[in-house]
């Protein structure tokens, strides 16, 4: 998607060089994902434009580990001082005590694109919060972590009930103008992925926000609902 987007009266999504960043600007800020290595500027930049700064970044959160998502995480940490949060499951692999696995799942196709994401590998960060399935953050009126494994085994989603608003990350695609399961080029688990889809159909939303896609603004978890029916 091209050029960044209000998605609600206190909701941003910024292109970051392949993912999207989202801000959650409230009295505090709330940086979900951060794009692909070098993309933290760009953000900040953004930020900037609305008239914050980012002393004003309380959390930092990753919605899984892949390097599209995480790759500008260090320099807004270094920068504002935010706390970073990252599902327990992937805490030593963005921290470097793990090797961070690559997002393609086929061995061949992997091998062609190691020189790509050997450029590309996310710079470490520590991580401040280790997340699990049912932690709140405050924004949003509420923001609960949702485990969607699957796509990564600590992707998680984030879903705000009162704003009736959630973010998917890579736990679906929007293509052809219908919903789908994220690709299996990309995804180190089909039927986990499957099951996840599933869980999030089991919430009740409006807007469903995804990291390479634009939003669903209207009716959102009825689509979900319908897709997820469709699926054996
Ligand atoms: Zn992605
Ligand atoms: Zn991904």
């Amino acid at each position: 998607m091209r050029g960044a987007k209000q998605i609600a009266a206190n909701l941003y999504q910024i292109p970051a060089g392949g993912a999207c960043a989202f801000l959650v600007v409230e009295d505090r800020i709330t940086v979900i994902d951060a794009g692909r290595r070098g993309s933290g500027p760009r953000i900040l930049e953004y930020l900037r434009s609305l008239g914050r700064s980012p002393e004003e970044i309380s959390y930092i959160i990753s919605t899984h580990y892949h390097l599209d998502h995480i790759g500008g995480i260090a320099h807004l940490q270094n920068v504002s001082g935010g706390r970073v949060a990252v599902h327990q499951s992937e805490v030593p692999f963005v921290q470097g005590q793990k090797p961070l696995p690559g997002p393609f799942q086929n061995p061949l196709l992997a091998f062609l694109m190691a020189p790509f994401v050997r450029l590309s590998r996310p710079p470490r960060f520590s991580v401040d919060l280790c997340l699990q399935d049912g932690d709140m953050f405050e924004p949003l009126g509420g923001m609960e972590v949702v485990h969607t494994p699957g796509h990564t085994p600590g992707s998680i989603s984030l879903y705000s009930s009162s704003e009736g608003l959630l973010i998917a990350g890579d736990a679906l695609e929007f293509r052809r103008g219908r919903l789908q399961l994220p690709s299996r080029l990309f995804t180190a688990d089909m039927a986990q992925a499957k099951e996840s889809v599933r869980r999030l159909a089991g919430l009740d939303f409006e807007v469903l926000c995804l990291s390479h896609y634009p939003p669903l603004l209207k009716n959102a978890s009825q689509a979900l609902r319908r897709f997820s029916e469709s699926l054996n």
